[in-house]
């Protein structure tokens, strides 16, 4: 997995993108969340479950269906974030999806079982340029700070930009709908 700062790089960089009126903070707070909850799955090494169990790590918690089911389930509480149903849904699967897909980035590992109930085929992406960070690394040792470095490059840096593009597509939009010229009060 990218460690477990990283992923909620998604959600804020989406969130902070398209500012609070899109996505309000409470639910940006839940994105974060949803995205590291996949993970809970490395609990099952404490059980004996075998990491190529569907029930280890990276399996089902890392399917398309999980992350359906963790955008339904924020559905429950769609009021308090004061945003619609929609923006409810899609920001949650986007951010649970997007954990399957950045783990499917890494060098190491077995892949994500995404199709699972479908098919239990542990998927890697075509570029796997992410330095994968095993259970446990230390972050001063010099593993550590090669994931680190790794992570800031393929998914920080990515982020950032996204999240600038997103803004500032969202200002030119805003002035052309209001009508006002550029740099004009
Ligand atoms: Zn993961």
């Amino acid at each position: 997995m990218p460690t477990i700062f990283t992923h909620p790089a998604i959600p804020l960089a989406i969130g902070i993108g398209l500012g609070q009126s899109a996505i309000p903070k409470r639910l940006l707070v839940l994105g974060v969340v949803t995205s590291v909850v996949p993970d809970l799955d490395v609990l099952a090494f404490k059980f004996g479950v075998p990491y190529a169990s569907i029930l280890g790590h990276r399996g089902l918690t890392h399917s398309i269906l999980f992350a359906l089911t963790l955008a339904a389930l924020g559905l429950f509480a769609y009021r308090v974030f004061h945003t619609s149903r929609f923006r409810t849904f899609a920001f949650l699967f986007v951010v649970a999806v997007s954990h399957a897909i950045l783990d499917a980035f890494t060098n190491g590992g077995l892949g994500v079982a995404l199709l699972w109930p479908f098919s239990s085929e542990r998927f890697f992406a075509p570029w796997q340029v992410i330095q994968v960070s095993p259970i446990g690394t230390h972050f001063f040792s010099t593993r550590g700070v090669k994931v680190v470095l790794s992570e800031l490059l393929w998914v920080w840096l990515p982020c950032v930009m996204l999240c600038v593009g997103l803004f500032f597509t969202r200002r030119t939009l805003t002035h052309h709908s209001s009508g006002t010229p550029n740099g004009v009060p």
